[in-house]
């Protein structure tokens, strides 16, 4: 089995400011070890199941916040950002036969993790299809797009319920429940204990009871906090600028969606 690994921060254990989530923030190496942790439970229950090749993208921010330092021998690390448009799932195709999230958060409209955002913290929302858009869905499109079912998702609460509308089977755990400013969080160590057991059961259950199907069509809507950079934005070819601040993509091809992303966010 070869398994992929897509890994962010504002979902992880006790995770809660900006300034943990920042590299050259005092408070940051406390999370950074965390998500190496989290990230490795994840590796550990995929070496249960059985995996061969565990390929992982660091995905938060300039993607260099995890070294190999805990990770297992059969593991790639991808640091940094190529600039393709697949972004957080950088490298995926279709000799994947899985792929798992960790660190993963609610999205921009939601008032359930207070590092609740899509994509850059200076968009207010993005809608697809008229539904407010995490980044677990835009990646799970992603994979979908290459026809990989994306089979366990750790987080907070919120995303986790999120996930679990768009599919039931889709495994999760959670780690934050987020209340206004705060959150309460599970101990580390279940949290750890958690992610190896449930990607386990997860890679050793019927992968393909997880794939969700792409849809036909794509309106996707940005909005800005800042009306400028809808201005900018509305010269994207087929961008419509709809109010001060929000503009609208219209597509049937996904990989459109991801290129305008790219150079739009
Ligand atoms: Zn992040």
């Amino acid at each position: 089995m070869k398994i992929y690994i897509s890994a962010d921060i504002e979902g992880i254990s006790g995770i809660v400011n900006w300034d943990e989530a920042t590299r050259w923030k005092p408070d940051y190496p406390t999370f950074s070890d965390e998500m190496i942790k989290e990230v490795q439970a994840a590796c550990e229950g995929a070496n249960r199941a059985g995996a061969k090749e565990i390929w992982i993208k660091d995905a938060h921010e300039g993607g260099r916040n995890l070294s190999f330092l805990g990770l297992p021998i059969n593991t790639k690390l991808i640091r940094s950002f190529s600039g393709h448009p697949f972004c957080m799932m950088q490298e995926l195709d279709n000799t994947f036969d899985a792929a798992l999230m960790i660190g993963y958060h609610s999205y921009a409209g939601s008032d359930r993790n207070p590092l609740a955002h899509t994509l850059e913290p200076d968009l207010l929302y993005i809608r697809i299809n008229d539904e407010l858009a995490s980044e677990f869905l835009i990646n799970v499109y992603t994979a979908s797009y290459v026809g990989v079912p994306v089979v366990f998702v750790s987080g907070d609460a919120a995303l986790c319920e999120h996930v679990r509308q768009i599919n039931k089977n889709i495994n999760t755990v959670e780690l934050n429940k987020g209340i206004g400013n705060s959150i309460i969080s599970i101990h580390p160590q279940l949290a750890f204990n958690s992610i190896k057991e449930e990607v386990e059961a997860s890679l050793k259950g019927e992968l393909n009871k997880c794939r969700i199907p792409l849809p036909e069509w794509f309106k996707v809507e940005l909005s800005f906090a800042n009306h400028t950079k809808a201005y900018k934005a509305s010269f994207y070819p087929n961008m419509r600028k709809i109010s001060a601040t929000n503009v609208l993509f219209e597509t049937e091809d996904y990989f459109e969606v991801l290129r305008m992303l790219t150079f739009v966010v």
